[in-house]
């Protein structure tokens, strides 16, 4: 433990030690029965050897100093030449080369392209979700690279070229054509100025040549514009259309991607998001010309569960320093962590998490068994925007309850809250935003019939749980309602999650879970919901156990 320097003035005490040099993993009861019930038990020293390494006092550092440094574009040289390269601080290239090492960017893919074996994507969310809770900007290129080979499936003839060089342990952070490098990132461009969700509403053209397209018009977030590549979306002759856009074209000139200008970002400091426009870009189509929104939405469905492990852990992240301050800092000659009030916030914000683990693990589970069973891919369908909608949205108002818990300090830029609170909002944006995942599990709900099966039986797990019926929708509510679409899907994570904490928690926290955010209705800010002392205890011990 770091001792505390005494000052010329004063000596300080009643401070917590820096809450650093932790194993992410072991110290994470409710993240290790998670993985155990997810079926990547035997996967547990791995992650706890990954969670001493991102848990160290040098990740954090270099969390800070990426974020203290923002990348700046370079768009022309100095003689007036064009360059359109962005320039980031040696940390995101170390955070980089260090999660690609181990293997966030690809470990869910054989170097065919193919899906690896389970339990890949439940050991790789756990990695995730540990690598979120120090550094979250850099993650961006390496969701979109993971999640790229889903939509280049639909262009076997690419995916074969370059799924070897996604698959590496190599990051290079130099820019020279993706075919030089021995490992790649891959970004993507859909939204434009006119919008976002709408994608239909593209206007960027792409124009058949000899044998590729050339791309014309604009995207209004190119999110890591120094990736190697990025699927595009695109008017083709035949529709909408998904693209592949190197940085370089085959003959080793730069391509025509003019990044404009990086955006000014609420959070999400360390990694660049720029406009850029396309005069004339060489690509090549991946899938059929007018199947665009089909191809990228492969890609989507994988980012969309990224964005929900990593609110999972910037709450995770979030809990721990909370707790962690308020079993040092005494307030009226008494640890905070053992006044009664205090502990009702932690084992509220601890609750909290249990759930938002427990399901995003679930979830992974579903991902792994996807191409074998039916029942598991219905789940993905229903419970990714689900999830997504839920913890993402959580994030935010949860990260501003554990900062109150440090008191001043959480509000201070060294400790890691702001950063986090920063850093929430982004994941519920991107990816298709709140309402737009709650409308698309309307649409599973509504046409899959196994989704709403799925729904049914969750409810009646439930019930088991409780002891009581649980009611699926207010009165006079149908599925299809869209204005009461934020009820149902609120209700279906809430459901969702319990049913995950009942297979990997013990049961007095599912029971906890469902009894205060369910049936009696949850306090409209952390603390107020009647958790009982014994449910209070045991969630904060699994939080952070007590040495
Ligand atoms: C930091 C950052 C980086 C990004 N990086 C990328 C990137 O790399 N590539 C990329 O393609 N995009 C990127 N985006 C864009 C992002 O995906 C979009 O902003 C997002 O999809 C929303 O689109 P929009 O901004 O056009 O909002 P709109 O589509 O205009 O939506 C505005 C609001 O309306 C809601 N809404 C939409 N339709 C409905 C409806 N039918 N009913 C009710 N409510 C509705 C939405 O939920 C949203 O809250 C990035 C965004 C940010 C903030």
């Amino acid at each position: 433990m770091t001792t505390i320097p005494r000052f010329d003035t004063n000596e300080v005490f009643n401070q917590s030690p820096p809450y650093e040099n932790i194993d992410l993993f072991s110290s994470d009861l409710p993240l290790v029965e998670a993985v155990k019930a997810n079926g990547a038990g035997d996967a547990a020293a791995t992650l706890s050897a990954f969670g001493r390494q991102w848990g160290a006092a040098e990740m954090f550092s270099l969390a800070r100093r990426a974020n203290e440094n923002p990348p700046k574009l370079h768009t022309f040289d100095p003689k007036g030449f064009r360059r359109d390269v962005v320039e980031f601080y040696p940390a995101y290239h170390d955070l980089m080369r260090v999660s690609v090492a181990g293997g966030l960017h690809a470990s869910t893919w054989t170097s065919t392209g193919q899906r690896a074996a389970p339990p890949a994507e439940v050991v790789r969310s756990a990695r995730y979700y540990m690598t979120a809770q120090i550094e979250s900007g850099h993650l961006c290129p390496i969701t979109m690279t993971r999640a790229a080979l889903a939509a280049l499936a639909a262009a076997p003839a690419l995916l074969a070229q370059v799924a070897p060089k996604v698959v590496t342990t190599s990051y290079d952070g130099t820019f020279k054509p993706w075919w030089e490098k021995p490992g790649i990132t891959l970004g993507m461009g859909m939204t434009e100025k006119q919008g976002g969700t709408d994608v239909r509403a593209n206007s960027t053209t792409a124009t058949p040549m000899l044998d590729s397209y050339s791309i014309t018009g604009h995207k209004w977030f190119l999110s890591a514009p120094m990736c190697d590549a990025f699927l595009v979306l695109a008017q083709a002759p035949g529709g909408l259309t998904c693209f592949f856009v190197p940085r370089f074209r085959p003959d080793g000139a730069v391509n025509a991607l003019r990044l404009q200008r990086l955006k000014d970002k609420l959070g999400n400091r360390s990694n660049a998001s720029s406009e850029v426009e396309f005069a004339g870009a060489y690509a090549l189509r991946v899938g059929d010309e007018g199947a665009g929104v089909r191809t990228i939405i492969q890609m989507v469905q994988l980012t969309r569960l990224d964005c929900a492990l990593a609110s999972a852990g910037f709450m995770r992240m979030a809990l721990a320093q909370a707790v962690h301050h308020c079993r040092y800092r005494s307030v009226f000659q008494k640890h905070l962590y053992d006044q009664p009030m205090m502990r009702a916030v932690l084992a509220d914000l601890a609750l909290e998490v249990e759930g938002a683990v427990a399901l995003v693990m679930r979830l992974s589970r579903a991902f792994d068994r996807t191409a074998t069973e039916p029942r598991e891919a219905a789940y993905a369908r229903l419970v990714t925007p689900a999830a997504k909608y839920w913890i993402c949205k959580t994030a935010p108002g949860f990260i501003y309850e554990a900062m109150e818990c440090l008191g001043g300090n959480g509000y201070v830029e060294e400790s890691v809250l702001p950063r986090l609170y920063r850093e929430a909002p982004v994941n519920a944006i991107w990816e298709g935003s709140g309402n737009v995942m709650c409308l698309d599990v309307l649409r599973a709900l509504k046409r899959d019939r196994e989704a709403a099966d799925l729904f049914d039986d969750m409810a009646r797990e439930a019930a088991a749980i409780t002891g009581e019926k649980v009611q699926l929708l207010e009165a006079g509510n149908e599925f299809e309602s869209e204005a009461a679409a934020r009820i149902t899907v609120g209700r279906l994570a809430i459901l969702a999650s319990a049913a995950a904490l009942q297979a990997s928690a013990p049961a007095a926290v599912a029971e906890a879970f469902l009894r205060t955010r369910l049936s009696n209705p949850h306090g409209a800010l952390y603390g107020a919901s009647d958790i009982g002392a014994k449910t209070a205890n045991l969630v904060l011990q699994r939080a952070l156990p007590q040495e």
